[in-house]
């Protein structure tokens, strides 16, 4: 391990390595080629031995597989800390409850510097630094690590920050991390129940895609609207928590200060007002659609296009028009 490497979490998932593990090898890969060390991956959970290697197609140069099983994340932590502490510039984690466990975990067990969630993450004549929505939106801060502070700086990254590499073809040299000695305790840990999500539940961080419906949706059956434009443009339906508190909706679709921070590529707001607790949760997409019957909805000052209308009227339409154009 070199002091310019850069490692990366890269979780797995029923044999496949996820979507920010694909992300973060994208941008571990950008940020080992300015800093001449390399990407390394911190694999872990179902399928991380198989798929390891593979990382190499998406921008790692290194995988060190932590654990194979499906066990809650943070029993990784003695194994990831001892990576670590061989030296590195940065670990990335994504922004999602496993990358924030591990995270935490790392930084509170080696007294790192840690940055996050942030938006965009670079170096600058060798130093990290990254660049954060603080004061609930008003202010983007850049943050670097102070002079002669402990390497790595762990950073966690929000979701469609890099974008990942596709039809690459290397692979990646692939070595397995020592097992714990149980001392920590997080070694026994185990999953002693799992539930299955929700269909309606999907990782809203991961997605490039959001329909989020507010208060102006009225009712349950009112979402299948969204839904359905959701599943023409493939992605996610999410919502403001006015409908969540209203109980149209699941708690883990709420977006904003009390819900997920999401980054998609489109964000499509339907009949939410833009209030600031709702806003600091999508202010990072990177187009932002609204539909509201109010011209004056402050969702109309930040949204890329503003389209005013009743919704029940507008989704539907351009539900049907996108079908149209692609034939269906
Ligand atoms: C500490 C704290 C934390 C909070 N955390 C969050 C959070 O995490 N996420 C969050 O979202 N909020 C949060 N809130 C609440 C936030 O302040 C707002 O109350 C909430 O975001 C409003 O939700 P909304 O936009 O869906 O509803 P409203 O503000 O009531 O807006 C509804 C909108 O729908 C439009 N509309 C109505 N009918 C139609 C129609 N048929 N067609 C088109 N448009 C229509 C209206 O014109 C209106 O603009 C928090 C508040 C506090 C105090």
């Amino acid at each position: 391990m070199s002091t310019n490497d850069i490692l990366f979490l890269a979780e797995f998932d029923a044999g496949q390595a996820t979507r920010s593990a694909l992300e973060l090898a994208a941008g571990a890969a950008a940020l080992a080629a300015q800093s001449g060390g390399e990407a390394v991956a911190l694999a872990y959970g179902p399928g991380a031995a198989d798929g390891a290697a593979g990382l190499g197609a998406h921008g790692a140069a290194r995988c060190v597989v932590l654990g194979d099983e499906r066990r809650p994340a943070v029993v990784h932590a003695p194994a990831a800390t001892a990576v670590a502490r061989e030296g590195a510039l940065a670990l990335l984690a994504p922004a999602t409850p496993n990358g924030r466990d591990l995270a935490a975990a790392l930084v509170g067990s080696l007294g790192l510097p840690a940055f996050g969630p942030v938006r965009a993450v670079r170096l600058v004549d060798g130093t990290l630094e990254t660049e954060q929505a603080t004061l609930q939106g008003a202010v983007i801060t850049t943050s670097r690590p102070n002079e002669g502070a402990p390497s790595p700086s762990v950073v966690l990254v929000l979701a469609n920050t890099f974008t990942p590499i596709e039809g690459g073809t290397g692979s990646a040299a692939v070595s397995t991390a020592p097992t714990d000695d149980g001392e920590s305790g997080l070694a026994r840990a185990t999953i002693a129940e799992s539930q299955p999500a929700e269909a309606t539940v999907v990782n809203l961080e991961e997605a490039t895609v959001i329909v989020a419906g507010g208060r102006g949706v009225g009712s349950q059956e009112g979402f299948g609207v969204l839904q359905e434009l959701a599943d023409v443009l493939g992605g996610a339906v999410g919502a403001s928590r006015a409908a969540a508190d209203a109980g149209w909706v699941p708690y883990q679709l709420q977006i904003g200060q009390t819900g997920k921070v999401v980054k998609p590529s489109l964000y499509i707001a339907v009949g939410i007002s833009g209030a600031i607790q709702h806003r600091v949760g999508m202010q990072s997409a990177e187009h932002v659609i609204a539909i509201n019957r109010d011209p004056d909805a402050p969702i109309g000052e930040f949204a890329d296009l503003f389209v005013v209308g009743d919704l029940f009227g507008v989704v539907p339409a351009l539900t049907d028009e996108l079908r149209r154009r692609r034939g269906e």
